[in-house]
């Protein structure tokens, strides 16, 4: 079995196919596939048993000439040096992308915050966040919520660097909760602009959102809430899935049951009643109109592109296709809206988050939501022109504006010395 593609190889290779579309010259590619910073760190916890133990901690800067470095931070057990570079280097696009002033981070610590317990995560992020101090800071580098942390998780790094400079600085994470300067609607916002790409998508093809079917892998903060958004438009949701497992209802799931169930103590969505189980892999075969996978990297590859049968495929989660699975999927038309675009509602209320922050005056939920949907719009409706005009696919469309806007900043700032 040939191995698969990683995220920093698949990552790389639509830089380059960006680049190629741009016409930029070698020396460019080569600074742009280079981060400008890289931070490895040692963690050591000490367990609730009393022993310890030595954790690898990262934070990669990949780009920065747009202004701070920007992305999540990762708890997994597989998180490593080149995965954080890849999505570092996503963030870099995303956020040039959707136009908002930023350069691109990632983070993360390997460990399985499953088999944590509450205090010994808090010791961990306390020790990373003193770990990577240095180079973070609200006009720095400014972190944010990923697979594996919460708004929890953020509050604690934003009260670790408070403390080491005396004072509070709410600016230097976003995604924090709204008792510490957490914006109001950035914990749903990454799937709201989910469903805001799903229904750009859907009306540019001409399928009206009511009653498509829907198939979402990953329960959790992003692919939770995108269900129950796209069901409570009027979308029907045959199938969720966590790391456990998947449940399918022919007729229809409803994903704030499913929600509830998870809130009042199951640890999985697998064995809830009036369902079936399935795996994962079944899932993101399945006939619906609507595949959002929305766990991790990598899922949608060469050996199983040909039996996704969905119609329109919503990147929730960052790198799920590769691509050689991406060239499968436009040979057999399917529309994939691409993770840059589709889950950068996160981003960007991390961005409206900031910018409260920074005024120390905050907004109500609506006025968030309406600028959310104004941004991802305009986001899906430049990114489909500049497709149609060059008769790429939606991702090569979206890798272009970001990569293109960021070659530019490059352009107009020049080189030091
Ligand atoms: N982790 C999220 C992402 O991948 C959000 C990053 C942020 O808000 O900075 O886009």
């Amino acid at each position: 079995m040939p191995a698969r593609m990683s995220a920093l190889d698949s990552a790389m290779s639509q830089l380059a196919t960006a680049v190629e579309q741009l016409g930029l010259d070698d020396g460019l590619h080569e600074l742009l596939a280079t981060p400008r910073r890289s931070m490895q760190v040692a963690v050591p916890l000490r367990r609730d048993d009393g022993t310890m133990t030595v954790l690898a901690g990262y934070r990669v800067q990949h780009n920065l000439s747009r202004g701070p470095a920007k992305g999540g931070i990762r708890f997994h057990p597989h998180t490593d040096l080149d995965e954080v570079r890849a999505l570092a280097m996503w963030m870099t696009w995303k956020c040039a992308l959707i136009g908002i002033p930023y350069g691109g981070a990632k983070g993360g610590v390997a460990c399985d915050p499953r088999l944590m317990s509450r205090n010994e995560l808090e010791r961990v992020t306390r020790r990373y966040a003193s770990e990577i101090m240095p180079i973070i800071g609200p006009e720095k580098d400014i972190p944010a919520p990923d697979v594996g942390t919460d708004e929890q998780t953020m509050a604690w790094m934003m009260d670790t660097y408070s403390a080491h400079k005396g004072y509070t600085v709410t600016g230097v994470v976003t995604g924090k909760p709204v008792s510490v300067g957490g914006s109001l609607g950035r914990g749903g916002a990454t799937s709201r602009g989910v469903m805001f790409a799903t229904f750009s998508a859907l009306r540019e093809a001409g399928v009206d959102h009511r009653g498509a079917t829907v198939a979402v892998q990953g329960f959790g903060k992003v692919g939770g809430l995108a269900a129950q958004y796209l069901h409570d438009a009027g979308c029907n949701v045959l199938a969720v899935s966590d790391w456990k497992g998947g449940v399918y209802n022919g007729k229809g799931l409803n994903p704030a049951a499913l929600l509830k169930h998870l809130k009042t103590g199951a640890d999985t969505v697998v064995g809830y009643p009036g369902t079936d189980t399935i795996t994962n892999e079944e899932l993101l075969e399945l006939d619906v109109d609507i595949l959002v996978p929305a766990a991790l990297e990598g899922v949608l590859h060469e050996e199983n592109a040909d039996r996704i049968r969905a119609r329109f495929i919503v990147e929730g989660a960052n790198g799920p296709t590769t691509p050689d699975a991406d060239a499968v999927l436009e040979s057999k038309g399917v529309v994939v809206v691409p993770d840059i675009l589709a889950n950068s509602g996160g981003v960007a209320v991390s961005y409206f988050e900031w910018v409260q922050d920074l005024q120390a005056y905050f907004w109500s939920e609506d006025e968030v939501n309406d600028r959310l949907k104004v941004l991802m719009e305009s986001a899906y409706d430049q990114v489909s022109g500049l497709a149609g005009e060059r008769s790429v696919s939606l991702r090569t469309a979206a890798q272009m504006i970001g990569v293109g806007r960021v070659a530019d900043a490059h352009r107009t700032r020049g080189l030091y010395p």
